[in-house]
Protein backbone atom coordinates (compact mmCIF):
# COMPACT_ATOMS: atom_id res chain seq x y z
CA UNK A 1 0.00 0.00 0.00
CA UNK A 2 2.90 2.64 1.18
CA UNK A 3 4.49 1.68 -2.43
CA UNK A 4 1.55 1.98 -4.29
CA UNK A 5 1.02 5.26 -2.83
CA UNK A 6 3.75 7.19 -2.75
CA UNK A 7 6.59 5.03 -4.27
CA UNK A 8 9.30 7.87 -4.57
CA UNK A 9 9.10 8.72 -1.20
CA UNK A 10 12.05 7.44 0.84
CA UNK A 11 11.01 4.84 3.41
CA UNK A 12 14.44 4.67 5.59
CA UNK A 13 17.19 6.34 5.87
CA UNK A 14 18.62 10.29 5.25
CA UNK A 15 16.44 12.23 2.70
CA UNK A 16 18.77 12.55 -0.29
CA UNK A 17 20.42 8.75 0.48
CA UNK A 18 17.80 6.45 1.77
CA UNK A 19 15.53 3.87 0.10
CA UNK A 20 12.17 4.78 -1.24
CA UNK A 21 8.95 2.65 -0.86
CA UNK A 22 9.55 1.08 -4.43
CA UNK A 23 13.10 0.19 -3.63
CA UNK A 24 12.08 -1.63 -0.66
CA UNK A 25 9.31 -3.12 -2.60
CA UNK A 26 11.49 -4.85 -4.74
CA UNK A 27 14.25 -5.54 -2.50
CA UNK A 28 11.94 -7.35 -0.15
CA UNK A 29 10.53 -9.33 -3.50
CA UNK A 30 13.91 -10.57 -3.87
CA UNK A 31 14.56 -12.00 -0.75
CA UNK A 32 11.39 -13.57 -0.71
CA UNK A 33 12.77 -14.85 -4.02
CA UNK A 34 16.10 -16.25 -2.39
CA UNK A 35 14.59 -17.41 0.29
CA UNK A 36 11.80 -19.64 -1.38
CA UNK A 37 14.62 -21.07 -3.93
CA UNK A 38 16.60 -21.90 -0.42
CA UNK A 39 13.49 -23.57 0.78
CA UNK A 40 14.05 -22.41 4.00
CA UNK A 41 11.16 -22.70 6.60
CA UNK A 42 12.25 -19.70 8.41
CA UNK A 43 14.70 -16.60 7.74
CA UNK A 44 16.57 -15.61 11.11
CA UNK A 45 17.77 -12.10 11.36
CA UNK A 46 21.06 -11.68 13.64
CA UNK A 47 21.91 -7.93 12.86
CA UNK A 48 21.86 -4.50 14.65
CA UNK A 49 18.87 -1.89 13.41
CA UNK A 50 18.85 -1.07 10.26
CA UNK A 51 17.37 -0.72 6.72
CA UNK A 52 18.11 -4.33 6.44
CA UNK A 53 15.24 -5.09 8.75
CA UNK A 54 12.31 -3.55 6.85
CA UNK A 55 13.80 -5.37 3.99
CA UNK A 56 13.73 -8.79 5.53
CA UNK A 57 10.63 -8.13 7.43
CA UNK A 58 8.60 -7.60 4.02
CA UNK A 59 10.84 -10.42 2.32
CA UNK A 60 9.85 -12.66 4.78
CA UNK A 61 6.44 -12.52 4.52
CA UNK A 62 6.03 -11.86 0.59
CA UNK A 63 8.28 -15.92 0.96
CA UNK A 64 5.25 -17.03 3.29
CA UNK A 65 7.68 -17.51 6.02
CA UNK A 66 8.72 -16.20 9.36
CA UNK A 67 10.72 -13.68 10.34
CA UNK A 68 13.12 -14.53 13.43
CA UNK A 69 14.95 -11.73 14.44
CA UNK A 70 17.57 -12.80 17.39
CA UNK A 71 19.52 -11.30 19.95
CA UNK A 72 23.13 -11.35 18.14
CA UNK A 73 24.67 -10.75 21.52
CA UNK A 74 23.79 -13.97 23.12
CA UNK A 75 26.44 -16.64 23.04
CA UNK A 76 26.96 -19.31 20.63
CA UNK A 77 25.67 -21.90 22.31
CA UNK A 78 22.51 -19.78 22.98
CA UNK A 79 21.97 -18.62 19.43
CA UNK A 80 22.87 -22.67 18.36
CA UNK A 81 20.16 -23.40 20.81
CA UNK A 82 17.60 -21.01 19.47
CA UNK A 83 18.38 -22.20 15.89
CA UNK A 84 17.81 -26.16 17.41
CA UNK A 85 13.94 -25.11 17.70
CA UNK A 86 13.72 -23.56 14.03
CA UNK A 87 12.30 -25.96 10.73
CA UNK A 88 14.91 -25.13 8.04
CA UNK A 89 16.69 -21.69 8.59
CA UNK A 90 18.64 -19.28 6.75
CA UNK A 91 20.42 -17.38 9.04
CA UNK A 92 21.24 -13.58 7.66
CA UNK A 93 23.63 -12.09 9.94
CA UNK A 94 25.33 -9.16 10.30
CA UNK A 95 29.25 -9.67 9.33
CA UNK A 96 30.89 -8.94 13.11
CA UNK A 97 28.45 -12.01 13.85
CA UNK A 98 29.16 -14.31 11.40
CA UNK A 99 31.14 -16.43 13.33
CA UNK A 100 29.33 -17.09 16.50
CA UNK A 101 26.96 -19.60 14.39
CA UNK A 102 29.96 -21.35 13.04
CA UNK A 103 28.71 -24.23 14.90
CA UNK A 104 25.49 -24.46 13.84
CA UNK A 105 24.29 -26.37 10.89
CA UNK A 106 22.09 -24.04 8.97
CA UNK A 107 23.02 -22.02 6.22
CA UNK A 108 24.56 -17.75 7.26
CA UNK A 109 24.71 -15.71 5.18
CA UNK A 110 26.16 -12.17 5.66
CA UNK A 111 23.61 -9.06 5.26
CA UNK A 112 25.20 -6.86 2.65
CA UNK A 113 25.95 -10.11 0.73
CA UNK A 114 22.87 -11.36 0.73
CA UNK A 115 21.09 -8.22 0.00
CA UNK A 116 23.40 -7.56 -2.77
CA UNK A 117 22.09 -11.07 -4.06
CA UNK A 118 18.60 -10.40 -3.60
CA UNK A 119 19.28 -6.92 -5.91
CA UNK A 120 19.34 -9.85 -9.10
CA UNK A 121 17.55 -12.24 -7.83
CA UNK A 122 14.55 -13.76 -9.34
CA UNK A 123 11.48 -12.34 -7.48
CA UNK A 124 8.87 -14.19 -5.89
CA UNK A 125 5.54 -14.26 -7.14
CA UNK A 126 2.41 -15.42 -5.90
CA UNK A 127 4.05 -17.01 -2.51
CA UNK A 128 2.31 -14.61 0.28
CA UNK A 129 1.89 -15.91 3.49
CA UNK A 130 -2.35 -16.02 4.36
CA UNK A 131 -3.37 -14.68 7.44
CA UNK A 132 -3.10 -17.39 9.93
CA UNK A 133 0.47 -18.27 8.94
CA UNK A 134 3.49 -17.31 11.48
CA UNK A 135 4.94 -13.41 10.56
CA UNK A 136 7.21 -13.19 13.11
CA UNK A 137 8.68 -15.67 16.21
CA UNK A 138 10.46 -13.40 18.91
CA UNK A 139 12.43 -15.37 21.26
CA UNK A 140 10.78 -13.74 24.64
CA UNK A 141 13.21 -12.22 26.72
CA UNK A 142 13.58 -14.56 29.28
CA UNK A 143 14.02 -12.43 32.83
CA UNK A 144 12.66 -14.87 34.70
CA UNK A 145 13.37 -18.29 32.60
CA UNK A 146 14.47 -20.11 29.28
CA UNK A 147 13.47 -18.13 26.27
CA UNK A 148 10.59 -19.67 24.46
CA UNK A 149 9.26 -18.22 20.59
CA UNK A 150 6.15 -16.22 20.92
CA UNK A 151 4.54 -16.77 17.53
CA UNK A 152 3.04 -13.51 16.10
CA UNK A 153 0.61 -13.82 13.14
CA UNK A 154 -0.33 -12.31 10.19
CA UNK A 155 -3.32 -11.46 11.44
CA UNK A 156 -2.41 -9.96 15.17
CA UNK A 157 0.01 -7.71 13.58
CA UNK A 158 -2.59 -6.41 10.40
CA UNK A 159 -5.21 -6.23 13.64
CA UNK A 160 -2.66 -4.05 15.67
CA UNK A 161 -1.95 -1.94 13.16
CA UNK A 162 -5.09 -1.03 11.66
CA UNK A 163 -6.54 -0.48 14.56
CA UNK A 164 -3.94 2.00 15.90
CA UNK A 165 -2.20 3.89 12.95
CA UNK A 166 -4.23 5.48 10.47
CA UNK A 167 -2.82 5.00 6.59
CA UNK A 168 -0.54 8.03 5.56
CA UNK A 169 -1.32 10.25 8.63
CA UNK A 170 2.08 11.46 9.02
CA UNK A 171 3.36 14.62 7.56
CA UNK A 172 5.34 14.93 4.92
CA UNK A 173 8.43 15.93 6.61
CA UNK A 174 7.95 13.24 9.32
CA UNK A 175 10.81 10.89 10.65
CA UNK A 176 11.17 8.49 13.15
CA UNK A 177 13.95 7.58 14.85
CA UNK A 178 14.50 3.62 15.71
CA UNK A 179 16.90 2.85 18.41
CA UNK A 180 14.92 -0.44 20.00
CA UNK A 181 16.46 -3.41 18.18
CA UNK A 182 15.45 -5.58 15.54
CA UNK A 183 14.36 -8.81 18.24
CA UNK A 184 12.16 -7.11 20.05
CA UNK A 185 8.86 -6.90 19.43
CA UNK A 186 8.78 -2.90 19.44
CA UNK A 187 10.84 -2.64 16.84
CA UNK A 188 8.45 -4.84 14.25
CA UNK A 189 6.01 -2.85 15.55
CA UNK A 190 7.71 0.35 14.54
CA UNK A 191 8.47 -0.89 10.98
CA UNK A 192 4.88 -1.71 10.33
CA UNK A 193 3.57 1.60 11.99
CA UNK A 194 5.53 3.95 10.44
CA UNK A 195 6.03 2.35 7.31
CA UNK A 196 2.05 2.33 7.46
CA UNK A 197 1.25 6.18 8.71
CA UNK A 198 4.33 7.12 5.94
CA UNK A 199 6.70 8.23 8.08
CA UNK A 200 10.79 8.15 7.45
CA UNK A 201 12.84 5.98 9.64
CA UNK A 202 16.07 6.62 10.44
CA UNK A 203 18.27 3.92 12.43
CA UNK A 204 21.15 4.49 15.37
CA UNK A 205 22.50 0.77 14.90
CA UNK A 206 24.36 1.29 18.65
CA UNK A 207 22.28 3.53 20.76
CA UNK A 208 24.61 5.68 22.74
CA UNK A 209 22.98 9.39 24.84
CA UNK A 210 25.04 11.65 22.30
CA UNK A 211 24.36 9.58 19.20
CA UNK A 212 20.87 9.47 19.89
CA UNK A 213 20.48 13.81 20.83
CA UNK A 214 22.99 13.82 17.51
CA UNK A 215 21.11 11.89 15.24
CA UNK A 216 18.24 13.74 16.47
CA UNK A 217 19.12 17.26 15.04
CA UNK A 218 21.13 15.81 12.18
CA UNK A 219 18.12 14.43 10.58
CA UNK A 220 15.44 17.23 12.10
CA UNK A 221 14.02 13.95 13.80
CA UNK A 222 10.04 14.64 14.55
CA UNK A 223 9.41 11.44 16.95
CA UNK A 224 11.33 8.31 18.80
CA UNK A 225 10.86 5.56 20.93
CA UNK A 226 13.12 4.50 23.76
CA UNK A 227 13.10 2.24 26.61
CA UNK A 228 13.62 3.24 29.64
CA UNK A 229 17.12 2.39 30.11
CA UNK A 230 17.77 4.37 27.32
CA UNK A 231 16.04 7.79 28.55
CA UNK A 232 17.74 7.31 31.79
CA UNK A 233 20.90 7.35 30.31
CA UNK A 234 20.08 10.15 28.03
CA UNK A 235 18.72 12.39 31.18
CA UNK A 236 21.99 11.56 32.99
CA UNK A 237 24.10 12.48 30.08
CA UNK A 238 21.79 16.05 29.93
CA UNK A 239 22.58 16.33 33.90
CA UNK A 240 19.93 18.86 34.25
CA UNK A 241 20.53 20.30 30.77
CA UNK A 242 17.41 21.26 28.10
CA UNK A 243 17.93 18.67 25.04
CA UNK A 244 17.66 21.63 22.84
CA UNK A 245 16.40 18.99 20.04
CA UNK A 246 13.20 21.55 18.47
CA UNK A 247 12.47 19.17 15.83
CA UNK A 248 11.18 16.63 18.20
CA UNK A 249 7.46 16.81 18.75
CA UNK A 250 6.84 13.66 20.31
CA UNK A 251 9.01 10.71 22.47
CA UNK A 252 7.57 7.25 23.11
CA UNK A 253 8.81 4.94 25.81
CA UNK A 254 7.73 1.71 26.78
CA UNK A 255 8.90 -2.05 26.83
CA UNK A 256 9.74 -1.54 30.78
CA UNK A 257 8.08 0.11 33.87
CA UNK A 258 9.35 3.94 33.85
CA UNK A 259 11.02 5.06 36.78
CA UNK A 260 9.37 7.88 38.03
CA UNK A 261 11.93 10.34 38.72
CA UNK A 262 13.98 9.87 35.60
CA UNK A 263 10.08 10.98 33.70
CA UNK A 264 9.83 14.03 35.89
CA UNK A 265 13.36 14.69 34.80
CA UNK A 266 12.86 13.80 30.79
CA UNK A 267 9.86 16.15 31.10
CA UNK A 268 12.17 19.04 32.28
CA UNK A 269 14.68 18.60 29.69
CA UNK A 270 11.97 18.39 26.53
CA UNK A 271 9.88 20.62 27.40
CA UNK A 272 8.25 21.11 24.09
CA UNK A 273 7.96 17.30 23.36
CA UNK A 274 4.47 15.78 23.49
CA UNK A 275 5.56 12.71 25.77
CA UNK A 276 3.94 9.18 24.96
CA UNK A 277 3.95 5.67 27.10
CA UNK A 278 3.40 2.37 25.51
CA UNK A 279 2.28 -0.30 27.50
CA UNK A 280 2.33 -3.63 26.23
CA UNK A 281 3.96 -7.31 25.64
CA UNK A 282 5.74 -9.58 23.36
CA UNK A 283 2.35 -11.69 23.43
CA UNK A 284 0.07 -9.08 22.74
CA UNK A 285 1.90 -7.37 19.45
CA UNK A 286 3.74 -4.72 21.60
CA UNK A 287 1.23 -1.87 22.76
CA UNK A 288 -2.19 -2.56 23.99
CA UNK A 289 -2.42 0.42 26.24
CA UNK A 290 -1.58 4.52 25.69
CA UNK A 291 -0.82 7.17 27.90
CA UNK A 292 -0.69 10.10 25.20
CA UNK A 293 0.80 14.03 25.24
CA UNK A 294 -2.18 15.47 26.32
CA UNK A 295 -2.45 12.96 29.04
CA UNK A 296 0.94 13.67 30.39
CA UNK A 297 0.51 17.49 30.27
CA UNK A 298 -3.38 17.17 32.20
CA UNK A 299 -1.48 15.47 35.06
CA UNK A 300 1.25 17.77 34.91
CA UNK A 301 -0.83 20.55 35.39
CA UNK A 302 -3.63 19.38 37.57
CA UNK A 303 -4.28 20.04 41.35
CA UNK A 304 -6.60 16.78 41.29
CA UNK A 305 -4.90 14.08 42.97
CA UNK A 306 -6.61 11.34 40.53
CA UNK A 307 -5.39 13.47 37.83
CA UNK A 308 -1.79 13.91 39.05
CA UNK A 309 -1.15 10.11 39.54
CA UNK A 310 -2.07 9.47 36.17
CA UNK A 311 1.59 10.74 34.87
CA UNK A 312 2.43 7.41 35.82
CA UNK A 313 -0.05 5.72 34.26
CA UNK A 314 0.10 3.43 31.01
CA UNK A 315 -3.03 5.31 29.95
CA UNK A 316 -5.95 3.48 28.18
CA UNK A 317 -6.43 0.38 26.70
CA UNK A 318 -6.07 0.48 22.46
CA UNK A 319 -9.30 0.22 20.46
CA UNK A 320 -10.08 -3.71 19.71
CA UNK A 321 -8.32 -4.88 23.11
CA UNK A 322 -10.12 -5.17 26.28
CA UNK A 323 -9.36 -5.79 29.72
CA UNK A 324 -10.05 -7.25 32.75
CA UNK A 325 -8.78 -7.50 36.42
CA UNK A 326 -8.73 -10.83 38.10
CA UNK A 327 -8.13 -12.10 41.40
CA UNK A 328 -4.92 -15.33 41.74
CA UNK A 329 -7.94 -17.94 41.07
CA UNK A 330 -9.15 -16.33 38.02
CA UNK A 331 -12.40 -14.57 39.48
CA UNK A 332 -12.74 -11.53 37.88
CA UNK A 333 -12.45 -8.59 40.36
CA UNK A 334 -15.19 -5.48 40.49
CA UNK A 335 -14.18 -1.87 39.05
CA UNK A 336 -10.62 -0.48 40.80
CA UNK A 337 -9.85 -4.26 42.31
CA UNK A 338 -5.94 -4.45 42.36
CA UNK A 339 -4.96 -7.87 40.89
CA UNK A 340 -3.61 -9.80 37.53
CA UNK A 341 -4.39 -7.89 34.05
CA UNK A 342 -6.24 -10.40 31.47
CA UNK A 343 -6.52 -9.04 27.77
CA UNK A 344 -8.31 -9.96 24.78
CA UNK A 345 -8.66 -9.04 21.14
CA UNK A 346 -7.37 -9.54 17.72
CA UNK A 347 -4.09 -8.73 18.25
CA UNK A 348 -3.47 -11.12 21.45
CA UNK A 349 -1.56 -13.86 20.32
CA UNK A 350 0.06 -15.59 23.82
CA UNK A 351 0.91 -18.33 21.75
CA UNK A 352 4.16 -20.22 21.65
CA UNK A 353 5.76 -22.55 19.02
CA UNK A 354 5.06 -25.75 20.15
CA UNK A 355 2.85 -25.20 23.40
CA UNK A 356 -0.94 -24.89 23.65
CA UNK A 357 -2.80 -21.89 22.97
CA UNK A 358 -2.49 -20.50 26.88
CA UNK A 359 -5.73 -18.32 26.46
CA UNK A 360 -9.05 -19.03 28.22
CA UNK A 361 -12.15 -20.88 26.86
CA UNK A 362 -13.17 -17.15 26.20
CA UNK A 363 -10.55 -16.36 23.93
CA UNK A 364 -8.32 -14.59 27.51
CA UNK A 365 -4.56 -14.16 28.14
CA UNK A 366 -3.00 -13.77 31.11
CA UNK A 367 -0.43 -10.66 30.64
CA UNK A 368 1.29 -11.82 34.76
CA UNK A 369 1.65 -7.96 35.43
CA UNK A 370 -0.25 -6.77 38.21
CA UNK A 371 -2.74 -3.96 37.91
CA UNK A 372 -5.78 -1.43 38.63
CA UNK A 373 -7.74 0.76 36.47
CA UNK A 374 -8.59 4.09 37.91
CA UNK A 375 -12.45 5.33 37.88
CA UNK A 376 -11.97 6.68 34.45
CA UNK A 377 -10.53 3.59 32.74
CA UNK A 378 -6.52 4.71 33.35
CA UNK A 379 -4.74 1.40 33.67
CA UNK A 380 -1.78 1.50 36.25
CA UNK A 381 1.16 -1.75 35.70
CA UNK A 382 2.09 -2.35 39.54
CA UNK A 383 4.92 -5.00 37.99
CA UNK A 384 4.95 -8.34 37.66
CA UNK A 385 2.83 -10.59 39.80
CA UNK A 386 6.36 -13.19 40.09
CA UNK A 387 8.45 -10.29 41.11
CA UNK A 388 5.85 -9.58 44.28
CA UNK A 389 7.67 -9.95 47.86
CA UNK A 390 5.63 -11.83 50.66
CA UNK A 391 7.35 -10.74 53.83
CA UNK A 392 5.60 -11.54 56.75
CA UNK A 393 2.65 -12.02 55.08
CA UNK A 394 2.11 -9.10 53.10
CA UNK A 395 2.56 -9.16 49.70
CA UNK A 396 5.34 -5.77 48.53
CA UNK A 397 5.38 -4.65 45.07
CA UNK A 398 9.52 -4.54 44.23
CA UNK A 399 8.31 -1.00 42.22
CA UNK A 400 7.12 0.63 45.30
CA UNK A 401 10.07 0.21 46.98
CA UNK A 402 12.71 0.99 44.23
CA UNK A 403 10.51 4.31 43.51
CA UNK A 404 10.78 5.58 47.23
CA UNK A 405 15.01 4.79 47.20
CA UNK A 406 15.38 7.06 43.84
CA UNK A 407 13.68 9.58 45.65
CA UNK A 408 17.03 10.02 47.54
CA UNK A 409 19.21 12.22 46.00
CA UNK A 410 22.68 9.92 46.10
CA UNK A 411 20.81 6.91 43.96
CA UNK A 412 20.58 6.62 40.39
CA UNK A 413 19.70 2.66 39.90
CA UNK A 414 17.28 0.67 42.14
CA UNK A 415 16.44 -2.73 42.11
CA UNK A 416 13.93 -4.26 44.70
CA UNK A 417 14.05 -8.29 45.34
CA UNK A 418 12.87 -11.15 48.12
CA UNK A 419 15.20 -13.37 49.64
CA UNK A 420 14.36 -16.61 51.24
CA UNK A 421 13.98 -16.30 55.31
CA UNK A 422 13.16 -18.31 57.77
CA UNK A 423 11.57 -16.20 60.22
CA UNK A 424 9.87 -13.44 57.32
CA UNK A 425 9.36 -16.12 54.83
CA UNK A 426 11.09 -13.14 52.30
CA UNK A 427 13.43 -10.42 53.48
CA UNK A 428 13.98 -7.20 51.15
CA UNK A 429 17.20 -7.17 49.90
CA UNK A 430 17.60 -3.74 47.92
CA UNK A 431 20.26 -2.84 45.25
CA UNK A 432 21.96 0.30 44.92
CA UNK A 433 23.93 1.98 42.31
CA UNK A 434 24.82 5.44 43.73
CA UNK A 435 25.38 8.64 41.37
CA UNK A 436 28.87 9.68 40.77
CA UNK A 437 30.43 11.94 43.74
CA UNK A 438 27.60 10.68 45.88
CA UNK A 439 27.86 9.30 49.25
CA UNK A 440 25.00 7.08 51.18
CA UNK A 441 25.36 4.48 53.30
CA UNK A 442 22.50 1.54 53.91
CA UNK A 443 21.15 2.55 57.14
CA UNK A 444 20.51 6.55 55.61
CA UNK A 445 18.80 4.97 52.61
CA UNK A 446 16.96 2.54 55.21
CA UNK A 447 15.79 5.50 57.34
CA UNK A 448 14.54 6.99 54.48
CA UNK A 449 12.58 4.25 52.63
CA UNK A 450 11.05 3.93 56.83
CA UNK A 451 9.99 7.58 56.86
CA UNK A 452 7.99 7.47 53.25
CA UNK A 453 6.53 3.44 53.52
CA UNK A 454 5.95 1.55 56.51
CA UNK A 455 8.23 0.08 58.52
CA UNK A 456 7.51 -3.39 56.72
CA UNK A 457 8.42 -2.09 53.44
CA UNK A 458 11.99 -1.00 54.10
CA UNK A 459 14.93 -3.00 52.99
CA UNK A 460 16.79 -5.41 55.37
CA UNK A 461 19.24 -5.89 53.24
CA UNK A 462 21.09 -2.98 50.98
CA UNK A 463 23.80 -3.87 48.35
CA UNK A 464 25.78 -1.03 46.82
CA UNK A 465 27.17 -1.92 43.20
CA UNK A 466 28.50 -0.33 40.29
CA UNK A 467 25.63 -1.40 38.03
CA UNK A 468 22.43 -3.59 38.03
CA UNK A 469 22.13 -6.37 35.67
CA UNK A 470 19.47 -5.19 32.62
CA UNK A 471 18.82 -6.67 28.91
CA UNK A 472 19.59 -4.71 26.10
CA UNK A 473 15.61 -3.48 26.30
CA UNK A 474 15.94 -2.19 29.77
CA UNK A 475 14.31 -5.11 31.44
CA UNK A 476 15.73 -5.99 35.17
CA UNK A 477 17.05 -9.28 35.49
CA UNK A 478 15.75 -10.01 38.69
CA UNK A 479 16.98 -13.73 38.38
CA UNK A 480 20.80 -12.59 37.91
CA UNK A 481 20.37 -10.29 41.30
CA UNK A 482 19.05 -13.51 43.44
CA UNK A 483 21.81 -15.45 41.98
CA UNK A 484 24.36 -12.68 42.99
CA UNK A 485 22.67 -12.46 46.37
CA UNK A 486 23.37 -15.88 46.69
CA UNK A 487 26.91 -15.46 45.67
CA UNK A 488 27.50 -12.81 48.05
CA UNK A 489 26.07 -15.32 51.41
CA UNK A 490 28.29 -17.50 49.88
CA UNK A 491 31.16 -15.40 50.34
CA UNK A 492 30.21 -13.78 53.61
P1 LIG B 1 8.29 -8.12 26.73
O1 LIG B 1 7.29 -9.06 26.20
O2 LIG B 1 9.64 -8.73 26.93
O3 LIG B 1 8.36 -6.85 25.95
O4 LIG B 1 7.83 -7.71 28.21
C1 LIG B 1 6.53 -7.26 28.50
C2 LIG B 1 6.48 -6.77 29.93
O5 LIG B 1 7.24 -5.56 30.06
C3 LIG B 1 5.10 -6.43 30.39
O6 LIG B 1 4.38 -7.57 30.84
C4 LIG B 1 5.38 -5.43 31.51
O7 LIG B 1 5.72 -6.11 32.71
C5 LIG B 1 6.61 -4.70 31.00
N1 LIG B 1 6.24 -3.44 30.32
C6 LIG B 1 6.24 -3.21 28.99
N2 LIG B 1 5.90 -1.93 28.71
C7 LIG B 1 5.66 -1.34 29.90
C8 LIG B 1 5.23 -0.02 30.31
N3 LIG B 1 5.01 0.95 29.41
N4 LIG B 1 5.06 0.20 31.62
C9 LIG B 1 5.28 -0.76 32.54
N5 LIG B 1 5.70 -2.00 32.24
C10 LIG B 1 5.88 -2.30 30.93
Amino acid sequence: MAAADDPDRVATGPLDSGMTRAELGEAAAGIAGLVHSAGAEELVFAGLNGPAFPVLLFGAALAGVPLVPVNYRLSAEALTGLLGRLGKPLVVADEDFVDVFAGSRAEVVTTPGFLAKARTAEPAVGLEASEDDPAVLLFTSGTTAEPKAAVLRHRHLVNYILQTVEFGAAAPDDAVLVSVPPYHVAGVGSVLSNLYAGRRMVHLRAFTPDGWLSLIREEHISSAMVVPTMLARVVEHLDGRPAEVPSLRSLAYGGARMPPTVLEAALRAFPDTGFTNAYGLTETSSTIALLGPEDHRAALVSEDPAVRARLYAAGRMVPGVEAQIRFFDGTVLPPGGHGELWVRGPQVSGEYQGSESPLDADGWFRTRDLAHFDDEGYLFIEGRADDTIIRGGENIAPAEVEDALLRHSAVREAAVIGLPDEEWGERIAAFVVVHQGADADGETLRAWVRSRLRGSKTPDVIVFRDELPYTPTGKLLRRELVRMAAAERNEA
